[in-house]
């Protein structure tokens, strides 16, 4: 099925911004239809979906900003069709890098909801400030432990320890030394898109022009993805693991295979 931006736009306006629990009344349909989608040949294609959230949100600066013609911001509705077109073409993981405090944008709880609770995706939230209030503590125990991951980096790791305790499992954001070959899957599995709706062939590259593949308002990302005139690889020169590598779905599965 494909769940059409328009679509889904209806739905999100005839709910209230605090709620989503008419949108949930959707998910068996809209799940059903995705698990039909998920496989090509038997095989899934693309697993992950990795979205950065900075201070200012998600989804500034969209097609109309990139013209000058003044900044956009992308809108729940249009964030959660990205999830479901992300799903439709096999992704079953979706992390959230943010690099701000995990509360300042509340639509980032209601994009992992939907996530979870309609497509059964496990949400990674990758924190890049890793202190948590006891309101943000909260709004992560509304999550499926088994299907949550908590990703802070290596240093970080005993600030988490009180997630542990409440059932949580704890990622080290950068399992690999920089400097090196990432040990990673390579983008090719994932669809990156970050804080400006901009879809970029992985973190590494983000923000540089070579690398850009467009606007996730600007057509289906199925179309971006099989389109062979748009970058789908990182060239081997700059191919080294950085900090803009942190939290990266491609690599991270690489080093915790066993608790997937
Ligand atoms: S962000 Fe880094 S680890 Fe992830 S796919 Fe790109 S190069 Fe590999």
């Amino acid at each position: 099925m494909n769940v059409s931006r328009k679509k889904t736009k209806g739905i999100t306006e005839s709910v209230e911004s605090d709620s989503l629990q008419l949108l949930l009344e959707f998910r068996h349909r809209v799940r059903a239809c995705c698990e039909e989608a998920r496989k090509v040949n038997g095989k899934p294609k693309i697993v992950y979906l990795w979205l950065c959230v900075t201070e200012r949100g998600i989804g500034h600066g969209g097609p109309s900003g990139a013209n000058g013609s003044g900044a956009s911001t992308l809108a729940l509705h249009e964030w959660l069709t990205i999830v479901d077109e992300a799903a439709s073409m096999g992704a079953d993981w979706l992390v959230l890098t943010l690099l701000t405090e995990l509360g300042r944008h509340p639509d980032v709880f209601r994009i992992a909801e939907w996530a979870q609770k309609t497509h059964g995706m496990t949400i990674g939230f990758h924190l890049g400030v890793p202190t948590l209030t006891d309101a943000e503590t909260r709004q992560l125990e509304r999550f499926d432990r088994q299907k949550t991951r908590i990703m802070v980096r290596r240093e970080d790791l005993d600030k988490m320890r009180h997630l542990q305790d409440l059932g949580f499992t704890i990622w080290t954001a950068n399992p690999q030394e920089e400097g090196g070959k990432p040990d990673c899957q390579g983008p090719a599995r994932m669809i990156y898109v970050n804080a400006k709706g901009e879809l970029y062939t992985c973190g590494l590259v983000d923000g540089h022009p070579d690398y850009r593949m467009g606007h996730a308002l600007e057509r289906p990302l199925r179309a971006v993805v099989a389109d062979p005139s748009v970058p789908h690889y990182v060239d081997e020169s700059i191919h080294t693991v950085s900090p803009a590598c942190d939290g990266c779905p491609s690599l991270v599965a690489n080093f915790f295979r066993d608790n997937l």
